[in-house]
Parts: C-alpha cells; structure tokens; sequence
C-alpha cells in the first residue's frame, strides 16, 4: 500500500469523523480507559461513565489509590467486571513499576493486565504515535477485503497475515488517527454482510470491490459439527461392588470410567457384546438417559444396569466408599449417581 492508500482513508475520516471526548486527547491513561470502556459496550453508553470515571480518578494514581469497591462502583452497570478490576490492577502496576508514566513501549502495554494486542496497538498508536495495528473484529473486516485475503481468517496464520498488512499499511506521521480511520470504516461503509463501497474513499483500490465479492468476505468457514456417538454405559454389579476401569484412551485419559460401547445401545445387543467381552451378565434395567457434549463430539448415553454371573479375571470391582475416592469425568456424572444409588449410597 503506498501513501495514497492511507492518504485518501485519512482525508475521509477527517471529514467524517465523530467528535467524541477521547478523541479530544492524547493521555494515554484517558485512551486507555475509552478503550477498555469500549469493548463490548455502545459509545453513546460509555460517554457518560468515561466522564464520571474520569471524575472520580482524574489520573493512574487516584484509580491505583481508590477502594476497589468505589471503582466497581464508578463501573456500576457497564458489565463484565473484570474490565474493572484489571484497569485498577495495570494502574498499580504503572505506579510500582514504571514510576507512575504510563509505558510506550508495545511490549510493555501489552505486559499491563487486561491489554491485548488490539488495545496495545490502539493506545500505543493513538497516544504514542506507534506504527503498531489494531486489528479488531471490524477491521479483519476491512482488511481482508481490502487485501482480498480469501482464506478462513479464523485461523491464526491467517490473521497474522492480515495483522501484518495492516502494519506495514500504517502511515508514519499519523498511526492512530489512521487505525481509528480503519476502525470507523468497518463500523460505517464496511460493514457485515453487503458493504456501502460507493460511499467508501477506497472503492478504487479495493480488491473485494473490484473483484465484485466484498459481501463475501470475509470467509469464516463452518465449524464442523460435533460427531453424535451413541454410548451404552453399563454399570455392572456383582455382590454390591461395581466394575470399573481406568481410560487408556487420549479422551479422558486416566480417569474412571464404567463399561462403556460405543455406536450401540440397545440392552440385549450390549448384553451379546458384553459376552463377547468375556462378561457373563445379565440385564437388570434401562436407568434411562445422559448427554456430555465434549468439544469435538457429542455422547448420546443410555445408562443400563447388569448383574455379573461371573466374575471375569482381572477385573476391577469396587464398593461405593471406594467408588467414591475415585476421579469421574463429569461425562459420566449421571451414571454415576445411578451406580451410587445401586451399592446403596445417596446421590448427591
Ligand atoms: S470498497 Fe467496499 S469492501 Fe472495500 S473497503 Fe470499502 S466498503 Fe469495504
């Protein structure tokens, strides 16, 4: 991108822009705090609590200083609280490490709590003139239809990419007005689904503008489903002890587990392969239903309950106070209230 680029975005935004009270000023403690207050939060709401904030703590040390609770207090009603608390705890971090100034350098803004690299980028930028990106939700946006990146940009190599385009996009005499710039198009023109590109000071660079498919981008591709899997959970009993066993397998590994088949749940096919297994058992009852849903995939569980005939080999059997002291995965929280209830223990 050569200077006519950021020229023609940054000629735009100083026609269009919003007067708003934190663009009135470069103290990066009042950005910050506008930043922070932004995040998820609409910017007629924040404009009253940016300045009755700014009231209560004019400066890093009154808010380092202040009770907690009068700063929960001045956050009363913005939500997501721990906004709140870190903002505090990067103030007495500024005070006790870096002497009360407020860092510019990226690294450490970004060190301070509660800072990601977009609210680093745009405090760094805007307060220190950094040529640092802030790349946001909206500004991936932009980008990737700017650049024509046509790749799923939820994957990290490909949001690096665009970080990076962006970066080397940023003009050096003015970063942060031209980061806000980006910001207000993706928030204006740019916005989801069907762009306003005539009304965009970009339309003729534009790759996605030219190449007609702006409403496409960015690619967010689906993720895939998780896999339903149908699974008996036998608990099988024997004198008042239970069967278990201790997974070998990746998922859950080292936890206890009761018989577990999968892809089958019907009592006299789990009762065969339950032979197969080398259980003699014989089926007592349906205990009824249980779903977990792990992130990769979905068990449908039936909870069915066996008699053992026979006590194979080898096998581990349990009385309820051991049961007990054993780890469960919460998978199987539901047969395991119905294995307690089997050997004569409470449910809770
Ligand atoms: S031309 Fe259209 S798609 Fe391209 S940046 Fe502007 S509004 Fe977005």
């Amino acid at each position: 991108m050569t200077l006519s680029h950021s020229q023609l975005l940054l000629d735009w935004y100083d026609r269009v822009k919003r007067d708003l009270p934190w663009r009135r000023t470069q103290n990066p403690y009042r950005i910050w705090l506008s930043e922070i207050m932004l995040q998820q939060t609409r910017v007629e709401t924040v404009k009253g609590y940016y300045a009755r904030f700014l009231d209560w703590f004019p400066t890093v040390a009154d808010l380092a200083n202040a009770p907690q609770e009068q700063v929960l207090k001045a956050w009363e009603g913005l939500g997501y609280y721990s906004r709140a608390r870190n903002l505090q705890k990067a103030a007495q971090t500024i005070m006790n490490k870096h002497g009360g100034v407020f860092p510019s350098n990226y690294e450490r803004i970004l060190a301070l709590p509660g800072i990601g690299p977009y609210t680093a980028g745009a405090i760094g930028s805007i307060a220190f003139g950094l040529r640092e990106p802030a790349v946001d939700g909206n500004v991936y946006r932009v980008a990737s239809r700017f650049f024509g990146i046509r790749e799923d940009i939820g994957i990290p190599r490909v949001q690096k990419e665009i970080q990076k385009l962006v970066k080397d996009s940023i003009p050096a005499d003015r970063p942060g007005d031209y980061n806000q710039a980006l910001m207000e198009l993706g928030a204006t023109h740019c916005c989801p689904g069907t762009p306003a590109c005539d009304l965009c000071p970009w339309n003729q660079l534009c790759d996605a503008c030219l190449e007609g498919d702006a409403d496409v981008l960015p690619i967010h591709e689906k993720k895939k489903p998780p896999k339903q899997v149908e699974v008996a959970v036998c608990l099988l009993t024997h004198e008042n002890r239970i069967y278990v066993t201790r997974r070998q397998e990746r998922m859950l590994n080292g936890l206890y587990v009761f018989h577990l088949i999968e892809e089958e749940t019907q009592p006299h096919r789990v009762q065969q392969m339950l032979c197969e297994s080398g259980f003699s058992a014989q089926f007592i009852a349906d205990l009824g239903e249980a779903r977990h849903v792990f992130t990769h995939r979905v068990w449908n569980m039936r909870i069915l309950h066996f008699e053992l005939t026979q006590l194979p080999a080898d096998v581990q059997m349990v009385d309820l106070e051991q049961m007990n002291q054993l780890p469960f995965p919460t998978a199987v929280k539901t047969a395991v209230q119905e294995a307690r209830k089997l050997l004569g223990g409470h449910t809770a």
